[in-house]
């Protein structure tokens, strides 16, 4: 999103292809309560409220094509074609981790108990005054499971002893009345019984299976991510990241790659490292279509 923005503010034509339907990457789908930091500026900022600010940012010149996985990138003279879609002059690849899916509840459900199971939560309203139940235990269930905990009874329930998250979390769990803490447990059934999940709970090591009630759960058991797809355009790239240059150019003249998707030596992964690489990517782009122009970076 800051990629696109700050295109657009060089007034360049730009745009955002996303293959979810929303906008937001890791930090709206895998963290989207966790208070951030390490953002320049802020001292803290939650990360669903990074993602709005970065979101009503971008200017509305920027053209948006959400649910639009990009698969293929081919070169024709001058331009690229993408997806047979969309010609560009030039490309950045902001896929970070890949285009991920999230892990799967393991038992079948009818069409009326999928809809009350939910991978992420964007907005906590419709799970106020409910009974919740969170499956998981890494930071993003013991964030749902804080976040939830200040609008309704909230059940975590983690196949293991221990949890993978913030301790400094799970102990502020620990200690709230309307917060049980089931380890270490497997779903093992699930019926429909007066409009609510019934699941049975199984404990590891032995046969008990115990059985709770839930108006809706959250399934926090990760994401799988893949970035195979941009192998596919033919950047020079490892399993999972693309090699880039001081400009953020990839091998292939025109095609540039910032955020988590690239690997140089001494990246880290943070949100603020990529903000600067965007603006360097966007630089070199501007000097390579037109190499006449001085820019005068303090005007912008
Ligand atoms: C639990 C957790 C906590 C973190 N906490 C912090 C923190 O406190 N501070 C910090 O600075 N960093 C933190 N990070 C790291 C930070 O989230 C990443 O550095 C950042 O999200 C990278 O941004 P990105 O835009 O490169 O990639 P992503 O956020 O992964 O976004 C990539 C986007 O590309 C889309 N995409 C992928 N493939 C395609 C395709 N083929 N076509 C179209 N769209 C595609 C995806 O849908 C996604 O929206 C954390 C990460 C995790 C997992």
């Amino acid at each position: 999103m800051f990629t696109a923005g700050y295109a657009a503010l060089n007034g360049l034509n730009t745009v955002l292809f996303d293959s979810l339907a929303e906008v937001g990457g890791q930090p709206e789908f895998l963290y989207p309560f966790k208070e951030i930091v390490n953002i320049p500026v802020y001292q803290q900022i939650i990360a669903a409220d990074l993602i709005k600010r970065l979101h009503t940012s971008i200017p509305s010149t920027v053209s948006l094509e959400l649910k639009h996985p990009v698969k293929q990138v081919t070169k024709v003279d001058s331009h690229f074609l993408i997806d047979q879609t969309c010609q560009a002059r030039s490309i950045i690849i902001a896929t970070g981790a890949g285009s991920f899916k999230p892990k799967q509840f393991p038992l079948p459900m009818s069409a009326e108990m999928t809809a009350k199971v939910h991978y992420y939560v964007r907005n906590i309203k419709p799970f106020a005054n409910q009974t919740i139940g969170i499956f998981g235990g890494g930071d993003s269930a013991l964030d749902w499971a804080k976040g939830l905990s200040q609008v309704s009874t909230v059940r975590l329930i983690h196949r293991r002893e221990h949890f993978r998250g913030l301790e400094s979390t799970l102990a502020t769990l620990q200690s709230q009345e309307n917060v049980e803490i089931l380890t270490p447990y497997l779903p093992h059934s699930i019926t429909w019984q007066n409009k609510q999940l019934h699941i049975g709970l199984k404990r590891l090591g032995d046969q008990t299976i115990i059985y709770r009630d839930f108006d809706q759960i959250i399934v926090a058991y990760g994401f799988r991510a893949n970035n195979r797809l941009v192998g596919n355009w033919g950047v020079n790239s490892n399993a999972t990241n693309v090699f880039v240059d001081r400009t953020m150019a990839t091998n292939v003249e025109g095609i540039y790659a910032v955020g988590d998707v690239t690997t140089y030596p001494g990246r880290v992964p943070l949100i603020g490292v990529g903000f600067g690489e965007a603006q360097t990517a966007i630089h070199a782009i501007m000097r390579q279509l037109f190499p006449d122009k001085n820019p005068n970076l303090q005007s912008l």
